[in-house]
């Protein structure tokens, strides 16, 4: 860890000043994933900006219907609060389905859309890695990558997104609220995070000193019947190989909507929205539901290691639509 100076900042407004003044300055809240960042000099910030004493730690209703969740609520309280149970209960799974109790506790709602990818080559620096200083290459291209990307990836990265949260926030069409130096803007989820491209260096579109303020949630009352399954290599406390977030509305055994996103497949939570297509105006069966995977992974491109994803991302769509075209529940 490199030396670094340490300020608690009293306002939003004082953090983005000193961000502003300060273009290696970070911002610091829970600091789950930061902090093993730190340790191993993957980021050098001359200064914390500590922001977890601000205001944005409230669950609040919108006048439409949804809710404005402050990027400082725990990821614990977003999980345990009545309406997010109620009303989007593949947001409370796909929360609770990551991390342990303790990191939950300390990870924070805006801290989550900024984890970064946990790639091994990436947090060893014995390894060259494009993400970590670009132009050096990707071990992972050659080496082990059982748990890399099947789609959207570049020949220069080839690392998944760690969230499941943000995974159903996808599925949701959940709004992310920022704020920085040329003022507040809003961006869609789908939109915050990249794929790599020729610059894996960067995991969002956030701008240098912008400060994500809130996530807001719109009214889907469907989404009461939403789900959310992962699939990983031991019960607790690990990253998915294949998650899937789903929820349709139904007229009789007709679908009316619907909503797919999957997570441990690509750089981004990746929504599948020519499959949600597809399924609009279909019965509600397992055929259907088989011809919507195929959709969804049309595209895969598996490394040496990882071909099993794209057959178990293809059940895993099958059997959470499955449940939720019965109303939801756990998968
Ligand atoms: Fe680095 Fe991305 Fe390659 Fe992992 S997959 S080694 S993060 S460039």
């Amino acid at each position: 860890m490199n030396n670094f100076t340490y300020i608690r900042a009293t306002s939003v407004k004082d953090a983005l000043q000193r961000a502003k003044t300060d273009q290696k300055a970070m911002y610091i809240a829970g600091g789950t994933n930061l902090v093993d960042r730190l340790k191993v000099f993957l980021d050098e910030p001359s200064q914390l900006i500590d922001i977890s004493r601000l205001e944005m730690g409230r669950i609040e209703r919108t006048s439409s219907g949804g809710l404005r969740i402050g990027a400082l609520v725990s990821n614990t309280a977003v999980a345990d609060h009545p309406d997010v149970r109620r009303n989007y209960p593949m947001l409370s799974r796909a929360i609770l389905a990551g991390a342990s109790q303790q990191i939950r506790n300390m990870a924070t709602m805006g801290g989550n859309l900024l984890q970064r990818t946990r790639c091994p080559y990436y947090y060893d620096t014995a390894f060259p890695c494009n993400k970590r200083q670009p132009g050096t290459g990707c071990p992972a291209a050659t080496g082990i990558n059982r748990m890399h990307a099947i789609l959207g990836a570049s020949e220069q990265c080839f690392a998944v997104h760690p969230s499941d949260m943000c995974v159903a926030l996808a599925a949701l069409d959940a709004v992310v609220d920022v704020e920085g130096p040329k003022g507040k803007r809003q961006i869609p989820l789908t939109d915050f995070h990249r794929l790599p491209g020729d610059a894996p260096q960067r995991d969002t579109n956030l701008e240098p000193g912008e400060l994500i303020t809130a996530v807001t949630l719109g009214p889907m009352p469907f989404a009461k019947s939403g789900v959310y399954l992962k699939l990983r290599d031991r019960t607790s406390y690990a990253f998915a190989l294949i998650s899937v977030a789903a929820a349709l509305e139904l007229t009789g055994e007709q679908i009316k909507n619907a909503r797919l996103a999957m997570g441990g497949i690509a750089h981004k939570p990746w929504r599948t929205t020519e499959a949600e297509k597809f399924l609009i105006g279909k019965p509600a069966n397992t055929t259907t539901f088989q011809q919507a995977a195929e959709i969804a992974l049309a595209g895969a491109k598996p490394l040496t290691h990882n071909a099993f994803k794209v057959d178990m991302a293809k059940r895993a769509i099958r059997r959470a639509l499955t449940v939720s075209a019965k109303g939801g529940g756990v998968v």
